[in-house]
């Protein structure tokens, strides 16, 4: 009997090799608000990587081990021109990074001498939603790029459900990458007008009236987290794979 793949539940109790990787886009969300994430990453004992906007206790508080933190500049000033400070004082923030994700995956090939300045050895700017097969690519002679194929926020907009499930097998050939926002993890996020509507309280305790308490991101997150963890599946961090 083969492997038969349903949801997140892997039948007959056979393994792949797989490996997951997942990551989180901080987009400027506050330590009180981004321990929530980092609490179920502990509790199942999965690794991530996290893409850094702002100087972060919590995340400098963090084992290396588990925890990779990448640089997730905003480059987008308005005008049309690079902000390119933007990627070099999160590098003087955290210098050991060795990996970035774009705030909007706002990237091009006039930013890779930029990034090879800042000692990035991989970028991760390339979603291909629900792909498989996927694999590292060369972007340049010393720059690698990551790509991913599953993110909270499309899974939002393509308006899917938040039962277990939802998300795509942990066996596809190929990189398994799961983008996830912290905010959204926080908020619980079902619909993307319930994030909007938080903006007005961001980082302030009067987000927490827009949580959400039915299913959401939340139970996603929690439920990718708990099948990892349950069936054995290694977790792996963005710089494993440079
Ligand atoms: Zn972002």
């Amino acid at each position: 009997m083969g492997l038969v793949k349903q949801g997140l539940v892997w039948r007959y109790g056979v393994m792949s090799n797989a490996k997951i990787y997942i990551t989180l886009d901080l987009d400027w969300l506050s330590d009180e608000y981004l321990a929530i994430s980092i609490d179920i990453l502990a509790k199942y004992g999965v690794k991530a990587t996290i893409f850094a906007t702002h100087d972060s206790r919590l995340l400098r508080s963090l084992d290396s081990d588990d925890y990779e933190i990448g640089l997730h500049p905003n480059f987008d000033p308005g005008g049309g021109m690079y902000n390119l400070n933007a990627l070099y004082e999160l590098h003087k923030l955290y210098p050991q990074a060795v990996g970035t994700r774009s705030h909007t995956l706002l990237f091009g090939s006039r930013l890779l001498p930029e990034l090879e300045r800042c000692h990035m050895k991989y970028e991760s700017n390339i979603f291909m939603y629900m792909h498989e097969g996927l694999h590292c690519v060369a972007r340049s002679k010393t720059i690698t790029s990551v790509p991913f194929n599953w993110s909270d926020d499309k899974h939002l907009e393509l308006e899917h459900g938040f039962a277990t499930g939802e998300l795509p097998p942990l066996d596809n050939a190929g990189l398994n990458v799961f983008n996830f926002h912290p905010v959204h993890i926080y908020l619980n996020t079902d619909v993307y007008s319930r994030y909007e509507s938080s903006k007005a309280n961001f980082n302030n305790p009067g987000m927490a009236e827009y949580v959400n308490r039915e299913l959401g991101v939340r139970n996603l997150f929690e439920d990718l987290c708990s099948s990892i963890a349950n069936n054995g599946v290694e977790s792996g961090l963005l710089s494993d794979l440079i």
